[in-house]
């Protein structure tokens, strides 16, 4: 099958993917192959290409927002019907038996495997899954408007469950990239007021065109004191300015998997009980309800699609702030690969 190979990271100017000819993977019990539609480009896709998390399988095949078809079934399994539409997000699988997993709290667990980081992901015509911790993808959701869901989608998410905002709430966005655009769909349905504070008058107009009240640079305050605020882009430059803009009791949530190291806080932006928290991966439960609600509203996802072969260029178009939405690569693989 052809894939895009990382054998050893590098800034993306220096195009570390490999357009390479790979065996297709072969399903283990319990697992499936899946024939990959659509792979959606994350930015920590872009953190494993060029190193910023270190490296744990090499080479890899990275991208963890896959969309596909059910092509090959592993003994054993027979959770989805061959011909399934499937969804494989970047929680591969669990040990099942850590504390984390045991008290419900998969996400944090010790032994976790991750899809296009320690286990070869879906920048490739085929995947593999555990059948367990794939997605049943609702129907009214083209392939490549789909795909964005399973990482910027669920992560976002998360995010705002972190955020404990209601109805009538005011939460700011700092970064709007793709995890933000859909979060903000999903905010303004539950009747919650956005502020989006990102550089680039792409994304303000975009989030804007979403339903923002208020739009500005990532270092500008808005206007009113937020309740809650989650911060998507990579910049821990910009705690000090989303923690400026909480009001006291508020709750800033970092959304993202690395960031730049957050410069010394005067404590006065911290107290008055303001609480600052990450969020890490997301359970499967996350996942189901975000899919579900996701239908329901229904999300719509802006998409720029990329050729397989192109994941260079979609990276490099991340990093410099040239997508708008989500970034996409369109795959079309052979229907039958044993018999091609
Ligand atoms: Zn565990
Ligand atoms: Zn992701």
């Amino acid at each position: 099958m052809k894939a895009c190979l990382l054998r050893s990271p590098a800034p993306i100017a220096q195009n570390p993917l490999e357009w390479a000819d790979v065996p297709a993977p072969e399903p283990g019990p319990g697992e499936i192959r899946v024939r990959v539609s659509a792979c959606g480009v994350c930015r920590t896709d872009l953190h494993v290409v060029e190193g910023e998390l270190p490296p744990r399988k090499s080479p890899v095949i990275p991208g963890h927002q896959i969309v596909g078809v059910v092509e090959k079934l592993g003994a054993d399994a027979r959770r989805f019907p061959l011909g399934a539409r499937v969804g494989i997000a970047w929680l591969h699988a669990t040990d099942r038996t850590c504390p984390y997993c045991r008290a419900g709290k998969e996400n944090l667990c010790d032994h976790p495997a991750f899809t296009g980081y320690t286990v070869d992901g879906g920048y490739a015509e085929y995947a593999l899954a555990r059948e367990d911790f794939a997605y049943a993808i609702p129907e009214s959701f083209p392939d490549e408007q789909a795909a964005p869901l399973l990482c910027a989608g669920i992560i976002g998410f998360r995010c705002l469950r972190a955020a404990g905002i209601e109805r009538g709430a005011k939460l700011g966005l700092y970064g709007f990239g793709s995890a933000a655009h859909v979060a903000i769909q999903v905010a303004r349905h539950r009747g919650v007021e956005v502020y989006a504070a990102t550089r680039g008058k792409q994304h303000q107009q975009l989030a804007r065109r979403l339903g923002a009240v208020w739009t500005g640079d990532a270092m500008d305050q808005p206007p009113e004191k937020l309740d809650a605020a989650i911060l998507f882009a990579p910049a821990g430059e910009i705690v000090p300015a989303a923690l400026a803009a909480l009001r006291k009791g508020g709750v800033l949530v970092l959304g993202g998997i690395h960031m730049s190291p957050i410069p010394p806080l005067d404590y006065n932006l911290l107290y008055h009980e303001r609480v600052m928290r990450s969020v890490a991966n997301n359970t499967r439960q996350d996942g189901d309800d975000f899919l579900r609600v996701a239908a329901e509203i229904p999300i719509r996802t802006q998409v720029t699609a990329y050729p397989l072969r192109e994941a260079n260029r979609a990276l490099s178009d991340l990093k410099s702030d040239r997508v708008n939405g989500s970034a996409v690569l369109a795959v079309s693989a052979p229907a039958n690969l044993d018999h091609s």
